[in-house]
Formats: C-alpha cells, structure tokens, sequence
C-alpha cells in the first residue's frame, strides 16, 4: 500500500516546491531596469524635512501599486505629510510580515554636493542622491518585492504589509510612526517587520559582514539644575551655582555605568571576534569573559568609542546654561544631558544613582520626560525571520558573517517592538568608506548601483522565506 502514500508525499513535496522554487525562480538581471527606475524616481522628489512633503513620495507609489492592481490607503495626520500603506493577502495562517521604509529624507546644502543632489545622478558606479541609501533605496526594495510577489502570484502564508513611513528624520508633530502606532496600528499590526537599520561592509568589491540591528539603545535627558543666590561678582558667595553645577557636571560627565553586554551584543562580539585581525580579536573576547579588564575597556573608550557605547549606558553632557554677565552671580544654571541607556536599564534607579553621587542639595537632577521613545525587549535572535536573514545572507553574499547589532543610536523600530513586533533592521552593501564619507546624513550621498540591486534580492529572499506558502 506504499505505491499511493509515496505519489501523496510526491504531490506534496511538488507544491512545497512549487512556491519555494516560484520564490527563487526570479530573473533578477531583468529586474535591475525597473528597480533604477523606482529607486531613482524616488529620489527625484524631493522630500526634505522640515517639510517633508511626503505625499508627493505617496502619489508615486500609490500610482505604480495602482496600476499592478494593487491597492494602497493613505493615512495623513497633516495632509502634506501622508503615510502610505499597501497589502498583499495571504491565507492568513501566519501573522503579517511589515515591510516599512520612511519617504522623508535630511535637509542638503547645495553647494557640498558635486551633482544635483534630487537629481538621481548615475556616475563612477553610483547612484548619487539625497535619499539614495536613507531610505530610498529600502523603499525601492521593498515596492519591488511586493509588484514581484503579485506578478507571480506567490501564494502567501502571511499577508505581506508596505508601509511608506513620514517623519523619520523631523517629525515634531508626530505625524510618522507615532500617528500610524497610536491611530491605525491595525494597518501595520504584524509578527515580523523589515526596515532601515543594519548594512552589509564591501571589501575589496566582496560582502564580509551583514550587520542586521535586533535593538537600539533608549534616548533619555535630564538636566542639572543649581541653584544659589544671586548677586555682584565683587562678593564671593559659597552657593555660587556656577560652582556647584561644574562640580556636578564633572562628577556626573566622567561617572562610568556599569558594562553589561545582552543576547544581542554577546553575539556580536563573539562573531567579530570570528572574523577579526589576532589583536582585535582578543580584545573583542576579553569583553565576552566575566570581568573585563579595566584597560581593555578604556582601549575601547579611547580607540572604538562605539563599540564603548555598546557596553554599557552612556551619559554625555551636552549643553551648559549658565550666567547672564560677568560681574554677575546667576541664581540659576543648569547642564543638558543625553543619556543612552541598554535596554533594560533601571532608568529611575540611575536617576537617584546619580543624586546621590552629586551629592549637593544645591544641584538637582530633573529627568526631562517630553517625547519619550518607549522601551522595547530585542528582536529574538532564533526567530523565523532572523534565521530567514542568515539564509538570504548565505544566498547572496556568500561567506559573510551575520552581525546581530545594537544601534547606539534609535529608530521607528523602537515603536515598533514596543507594539511587540520582531523588528529588524537592514541595509545595502558599502564599503566603510563610503558609509563614513557618502552615508546617511553625509553632505553627500550616494549608493554603488550593484548595491541596490542585492538589496532588493536580499529583502525578496528573506520576505518570501517566512511569507510564501509553505
Ligand atoms: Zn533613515
């Protein structure tokens, strides 16, 4: 009786490999003319912020998902200011996957830029633009996988969510991720999302690290205010506030929180190590041992202060207020700082932490609580879409190591995670260099061509990976 149990398992497996061989099935040098064209388009609007103008950006896309037959809905706090979302159904078995990528892009300077900087100029390999890799270049991408995913009718075991973000780069109104969490989370609400974040490095013209960011540090303030009283600076007075909150600020500026690395930052390190000159190597290992030496970690403060930042909360003076002449005592001052805290720091606990090491009724520590981003747990490291990363990873850029990252720096994904969504954050292939020089909010921008093109297959592969029917 094996004869018909053998041709069900056959049909089975035919269909198994029906999507999955759809999936890959994309030739992708034909794909390459109308992703430049998108990409370029894209970059052609200029959508700088403050204003943004975004649903310029949104008309495009509605227009090219419109005429694949491909509704989209617009949702618009201010109506210059639209987000745009798109869906390909599934049959429902899993939860959707986001794809989000933001419309506005950082302010220019003309006069830095070689080429017209919304001009979308093609030369030396690149494509020069405002916007060509923050984040037009992931908005490109992820247009293409879904005109793709509906060309092929891929059958889908999730919906697959587009989500055209605003306000990324300026957005004091909240017209971005804030309006979409806080008024149509239902829009986007998904088990995994794919956006702007990580990267992959180019060496001598070969991918050697993919770098996928599974979470951020959490921005905090607080300021330190003295107070004393006021008067003429021909009397000296022992409650100058000057000299209280210098005493505070120097206290508080070179104060070291304690190093703790997460699932997050432990694997990062372990893997660079991996993939590192000896002498890197072992420093990057000494941090994953039980007490890291002092001056292993001063190396890093003084040598790769990013890395530094990974291990621990950082609290950086940044602004000084204080006096209004020179033969004049102020009865006020105070010290703006930015704190970047791991993600389960105690916040409230390093706050009284920090009145007690101050130690001066005269200078209290005033958190400043407008615009909070919220605290999220990290994206899972063993996840259907992590492992589905990895995969697209060894497809493409063979033999580049995955780097599980935490931005010192913060994103939408924060937002999202807090909504409980596995976020992840990914990018095209630079060389470091180019991201140093050319990169995000660089006064010049710009993207190798053959960059964006693995963009799009890299966020294809691991998008059909968790979404195609299986
Ligand atoms: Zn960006």
């Amino acid at each position: 009786m094996y004869g018909p149990r053998i041709l069900a398992i056959a049909a089975a497996g035919a269909l198994l490999f029906e999507s999955a061989a759809q999936a890959q099935s994309v030739d992708w040098k034909k794909q390459q003319a109308e992703t430049l064209r998108h990409h370029r388009a894209l970059i052609q609007i200029d959508s700088s912020s403050p204003p943004g103008n975004e649903t310029k950006v949104d008309n495009y896309l509605k227009q090219v998902f419109e005429a694949e037959g491909i509704s989209v809905k617009m949702f618009a706090l201010q109506p210059d200011r639209a987000n745009l979302v798109a869906r390909l159904k599934g049959n429902g078995k899993k939860r959707p996957l986001l794809l989000m990528a933001h419309t506005d892009v950082v302010r220019v300077q003309r006069e830095k830029w070689p080429v017209d900087p919304f001009g979308a100029v093609l030369k030396d390999g690149y494509i020069w633009g405002r916007g060509s890799r923050d984040d037009k270049d992931k908005l490109a991408a992820n247009l293409m996988v879904m005109l793709l995913a509906k060309r092929m009718g891929v059958a889908l075991d999730r919906d697959i969510i587009f989500l055209a973000e605003s306000g990324e780069e300026a957005d004091p109104a909240g017209v971005g991720i804030a309006y979409m969490v806080s008024q149509h989370f239902d829009e986007i609400d998904a088990e995994f999302a794919l956006t702007e974040g990580g990267g992959a490095r180019l060496e001598n013209g070969r991918v050697t690290r993919v770098s996928i960011q599974t979470t951020e540090k959490v921005p905090r303030r607080f300021r330190l205010v003295a107070t004393g009283t006021s008067g003429h600076g021909s009397v000296p007075r022992l409650d100058n506030p000057l000299t209280h909150l210098s005493a505070a600020v120097a206290k508080v500026g070179t104060y070291v929180m304690p190093m703790r690395l997460n699932e997050t930052t432990r694997t990062y390190f372990e893997k660079l190590a991996g993939i590192s000159p000896p002498e890197d190597a072992a420093r990057y290992r000494e941090l994953l041992g039980a007490n890291p030496p002092q001056n292993i970690q001063t190396y890093f403060a003084q040598k790769e202060p990013e890395h530094y930042s990974t291990l621990r909360t950082s609290i950086v003076p940044t602004i000084l207020k204080a006096g209004v002449g020179p033969n004049v005592i102020p009865s006020v001052v105070e010290a703006t700082f930015d704190v970047r805290a791991l993600p389960d720091e105690d916040i409230p606990k390093m706050f009284s932490d920090l009145t007690k090491l101050i130690a001066d009724p005269q200078v209290k520590v005033e958190p400043i609580t407008a615009n909070l981003r919220p605290v999220a747990s990290a994206s899972r490291l063993d996840s259907e879409m992590y492992r589905a990363l990895e995969k697209a990873s060894a497809a493409i850029y063979p033999g580049a190591t995955v780097l599980p990252t935490m931005s010192t720096g913060a994103t939408d994904m924060a937002q999202l995670r807090a909504k409980g969504i596995q976020a992840y954050g990914i990018g095209p292939a630079s060389t470091e260099a180019d991201t140093i020089n050319y990169g995000a909010h660089s006064d010049v921008e710009r993207l190798p061509e053959s960059s964006l093109y693995s963009l799009v297959e890299f966020t294809w592969r691991a998008a059909m990976d968790v979404a195609a029917a299986k």
